[in-house]
């Protein structure tokens, strides 16, 4: 057809094309340079500042934006953001993504095929229900009886699983809302989402009853039946009971087998939070962090973590597929049509109306790196945490919170003599220092009373050199801040280190 015909509003082919072109030069240049270690790791500059330096208002006054105003404005975005490419990235546990994931991006923003009625993508759909069935199978559950869903985050599910689980435990809620006297019995270490979906599902935050947990906040499973008693002893039902795999604070696993099986016996449903830590399934040497996850009732696994998806991509995986059918009791007669449809609605499942193609990002990473790539990602930044927790254990002025199971890993500057609160402080400082100096990006925890900065090893870049030039920058910050204030640091030859027990 001539292009020229094209109707007004029409795709632009020739625009698609040249803008795009330059859209891969500037991504490729930012990329590269990232993963070399250019540039700063974030800015934060105030969003005055980057508003006018974006020209937003101006944009958004006047329009008409071409490709080279475009190439312009996105120098300006890319270098104001976040790179996650950067060696110095060790923050939030945010995917690095990986290449086939970035296109299939690219492909949803282009179809938009909002898959969640069948009719809507059936390609998008199917890939999802193939991407499902795979991680079915290295949870190790049969799709004949397990089933799940893609759903736009961890938090969303969740919810997603928690209402599940409610409609299990109380069948009328749905039509009649809450019963009062419901509780969920998760640690203190679980993801802010746990408190937040039991808050929206009308248990209040109050229904969070916290579990016995050690102090580096592992659920203690021996003090759960005498728990469990005395909650049924005053009338109150369990929905559920959420362990950590792993948790966000401290990337510490719970021991899932002793507690499915206090679940087993109890006849509670179990939810496992595996939203970061459920792709150790892909590493021999790590698979054993998940020993027990067949007895859970539901599943997280966050492909927007570990499987590098870019935001969000998060499967909500049930062992019994009736379970999650009727998480969701409604019927829409103008989405709905009783007759046989070609192929299921995923919108049954999920608390979305429409969604976007999120399996096609994890199927893509799937088919180009295939499951043992994926596995190797994933065991080579545990390498590399395990890496810089031996690092630290060499250094007399550190301290590490205990030896880590994940990716992640917790320290801090200074020794336990010195004023706690000063320490703490101390953390933060040393934590915006190395921010605002745009070379690392670490993220901070408290656990066990006390402030931790954090480091999760997501970047395919961070290597050795990185965590030595991290811990000499730290002394030093630590060395120049300590002569501009009162002293908390000083040099102790011993060493002393806060494992776990
Ligand atoms: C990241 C994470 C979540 C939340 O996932 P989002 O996708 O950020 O909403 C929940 N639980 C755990 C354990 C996590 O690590």
């Amino acid at each position: 057809m001539d292009e020229t015909a094209s109707p007004e509003n029409s795709w632009d082919m020739a625009e698609f094309e040249r803008s795009s072109q330059a859209l891969i030069r500037h991504l490729h240049a930012y990329v590269a340079g990232a993963q070399s270690g250019e540039g700063p790791v974030a800015r934060r500059r105030p969003p005055h500042q980057v508003r006018n330096r974006l020209k937003l208002d101006r944009w958004i006054r006047d329009g008409g934006m071409n490709t080279t105003a475009f190439e312009e404005f996105l120098d300006g975005y890319l270098d104001e953001g976040t790179r996650l490419h950067h060696p110095g990235y060790l923050s939030h546990q945010c995917a690095v993504p990986d290449v086939p994931a970035a296109l299939a991006d690219l492909v949803h923003g282009t179809t938009n095929n909002a898959m969640s009625l069948y009719e809507m993508g059936a390609a998008g759909a199917t890939v999802e229900l193939a991407v499902i069935d795979w991680m079915l199978e290295k949870v190790g559950w049969s799709a004949q009886h397990a089933t799940g869903v893609l759903v736009h985050g961890g938090s969303l599910a969740n919810l997603t699983a928690l209402l599940a689980a409610r409609a299990r435990a109380l069948p009328c809620a749905w039509r009649a809302g809450m019963p009062s006297g419901a509780v969920i019995l998760a640690p203190p270490s679980s993801h802010l989402s746990v408190p937040r979906a039991a808050a929206i599902l009308g248990l209040g935050t109050d229904g969070v009853i916290e579990m016995p947990s050690d102090r580096l906040g592992r659920i203690v499973a021996d003090q759960l039946p005498s728990m469990i008693r005395k909650i049924r002893d005053s009338e109150r039902v369990i929905l559920a009971i959420v362990a950590n795999a792993c948790a966000p604070a401290t990337g510490l696993y719970d021991d899932l087998n002793a507690i499915a099986r206090v679940c087993r016996d109890e006849r509670i449903w179990l939810h496992v939070d595996a939203a970061h830590g459920g792709s150790a399934l892909l590493v021999p040497e790590l698979k054993h962090l998940m020993n027990g996850i067949q007895g859970a009732d539901s599943i997280v696994w966050d492909a927007h973590k570990m499987l590098r998806t870019s935001t969000l991509a998060a499967a909500v995986l049930a062992r019994d597929a009736t379970d999650l059918a009727s998480a969701f009791q409604q019927h829409a007669d103008y989405l709905f049509f009783d007759d046989d449809r070609a192929g299921p609605d995923l919108m049954t499942r999920t608390v979305e109306g429409a969604k976007a193609e999120l399996g096609l990002k994890l199927f893509l990473n799937l088919a180009w790196r295939g499951e043992d790539g994926l596995g190797r990602y994933v065991a080579g930044r545990h390498a590399i945490a395990r890496r810089l927790w031996e690092l630290l254990r060499t250094q007399p002025n550190f301290q590490v919170l205990c030896e880590p199971e994940s990716n992640v890993v917790c320290f801090r500057y200074g020794r336990d003599d010195h004023d706690q609160q000063h320490l703490d402080r101390l953390q933060i400082t040393l934590r915006d220092r190395l921010l605002d100096d745009g070379l690392f990006h670490l993220a901070s925890s408290v656990v066990d009373g006390r402030r931790w900065l954090r480091a999760t090893v997501m970047a395919p870049s961070t290597n050795e050199p990185t965590l030595r030039s991290l811990l000499d920058t730290v002394q030093r910050y630590a060395a120049e801040s300590a002569s501009t204030g009162p002293s908390a640091i000083s040099p102790h030859s011993a060493n002393d280190h806060r494992c776990s027990p």
